[in-house]
Formats: C-alpha cells, structure tokens, sequence
C-alpha cells in the first residue's frame, strides 16, 4: 500500500539541504529524527526540520534520550580531542593536527560544524511531538506508528510510541525471587536460558526499562541493556534500576559475608555504561561538572 511520498532521507537519497530549505514551512506531513545532538549542523538540521514538518518524531534512543554516544558527556570536548588526536595507542599525529571549523584552501573555504561539550537528545533543541524507543527500533513500534499516523489515531502529543509495560512483564522468564551472591557477565558462562538473568547474577536492566521489544535480546539468552528508555512513570532509569537491583541483592538482608553489598559492588564493571548507557544525557546527572 503506498501510503507516503519519501521527501528526505539522507542515508538513501541523494537529497541536498537546499531541498529542504526550499520547502514551505509544515510542508513534510511526519519526520522521524534519528540521532542526538552533537554539533551545529545536527542542531541546523533538527531546527530546520522541526520547521518543515507538521510532525516530529524523535525516533530511536539517541534522539529520545542522548543514546550511547551521550556517554561521552562524563569529558568535555577538549578532552575528546585529545585522546583521539593525540593519545590513543594507534594515534601517530606529531604535528598536532585538530580539525578546524573553517580552513582555508585554493578552491576557497572547507568548513566543518562547531563540535559541542555535550550531548543532547533532540527535545533539548526543538518541540518533539512524538518518540519512538529503541536502540534499534523494534519494527513492530514502527510499523504500529506508521499505521496510527495513516488512520490518524496518533496519541496525544508528548506520548512514547510504545506500551505501558516493562521489559520484565513481557519476558517469559522464570522468577524465583532469588537474592544473588555474585555478579557475573555474559562472557563469564551461559545463563541458563528459562530463569531470569537477574536472578543468575547478569545484571538485565529489564525491571527499569521500557517494553515493546518482545524482550527479544533476552530471548536470545542477552540480558536487556535499557535501550527503550526508562519505564512508564519513571524519569530516571538508572535510579529505578539501582533501586531494583538493591532488592536482588538483598540490601538490608545480609547474614552472610557473601551477601556483603559491597563486595558484590564491587564486581560491577561500569556503573555509569550499565545504569546510564542510553541516558545520561537526559537523566537528572546529564554530564559531568568540573568547578
Ligand atoms: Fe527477564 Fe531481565 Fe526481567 Fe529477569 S530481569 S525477568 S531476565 S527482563
């Protein structure tokens, strides 16, 4: 059924910016916006987008909440050019070259956009009407997004195209209510593939995490690493996952040395990449301060 004329898409057409520019204002009916802001082209284009279309879909985790490349908010830019221009193992860069924004040549000038301190996700730049979780999307959210925007039954704005669920309530899993003793990874051994992984010591962010996925990274013996965003009613997915996991590791219940909370802390690689790895720019820590 042919539903939509395709008017931008630049990863599959070649379509210029100038197009765009050139259209009335409102002209495009729905834009589904991949990607967070990091540099003033993407805010140049999310700008110029939001202008030109009647609707704007933030589609995906990076432009629903900063997604992984927000993680880099714990350095500034300044830092960021440093280790990869200067000090990476594999970096050979004995002139010291950075790009630059405007560089001068025989043709006339190369310019290149301003590379930002931070990370934001798409609402922090323009009005967003709609977002579409995931990382990817799952296609059955975009294919239940596009048919609601074709019968015209969209939500009202504002709204997460997705279900009021968990990833929890729609894994088959079984629970035991099992307090754990230690934390593993997934490379460490094969889960067994009917229990839950929290519950096995793999730290599965399905409890705090936003449904819709058909818990289809678990299916696959994978635990959830948060990809569709916090759940229904909660801001910050983090928080709420640090507060789930203090129940399965049984905070409060210690009677042995192997329930000591900070012993199994400590065998947590990577708080901030595991409790934040899609959100840290949208989360009430954002970034990191330096005074
Ligand atoms: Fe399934 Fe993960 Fe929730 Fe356990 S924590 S029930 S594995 S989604």
């Amino acid at each position: 059924m042919e539903i939509a004329d395709i008017v931008f898409w630049p990863v599959a057409m070649d379509i210029k910016y100038k197009e765009v520019e050139n259209m009335l204002d409102g002209y495009i009916d729905v834009c589904f916006f991949n990607g967070a802001i990091r540099n003033s082209e993407q805010e140049y284009l999310a700008k110029l987008l939001r202008r030109k279309s009647k609707i704007l879909i933030a589609f995906g985790a990076c432009a629903q909440l900063g997604g992984i490349p927000g993680l880099a908010n714990i350095f500034s830019a300044e830092e960021i050019f440093e280790t990869i221009y200067h000090s990476t193992p594999s970096t050979n860069n004995t002139l010291k070259i950075e790009p630059n924004e405007s560089t001068k040549i025989v043709e006339g000038i190369l310019e290149l956009p301003t590379f930002y301190d931070e990370v934001k996700p798409l609402d922090k730049i323009v009005q967003v009407d709609y977002y579409i979780p995931g990382c990817p999307p799952p296609p059955k959210l975009i294919i239940q997004a596009v048919e609601a925007i074709r019968s015209n039954k969209l939500p009202p704005k504002g709204s997460i195209l997705a279900p009021e669920i968990a990833v929890c309530d729609e894994c088959p899993r079984k629970k035991e209510d099992k307090k754990i003793s230690e934390i593993k990874r997934v490379l460490d051994f094969v889960p067994d593939s009917e229990k839950c992984l929290l519950e096995q010591g793999i730290i599965c962010m399905g409890p705090a995490t936003r449904g819709g996925c058909d818990a289809k990274c678990i299916q696959a013996n994978m635990p959830c690493t948060g990809c569709g965003g916090p759940c229904p009613n909660i801001e910050e997915q983090g928080a709420a996952m640090i507060s789930a996991l203090s129940t399965v590791l049984g905070i409060g219940e210690e009677k042995d040395e192997n329930y000591s909370v900070n012993n199994l802390i400590s065998q947590l690689k990577d708080p901030l990449g595991t409790f934040y790895k899609y959100t840290l720019p949208s989360s009430i820590i954002k970034k990191r301060y330096k005074k």
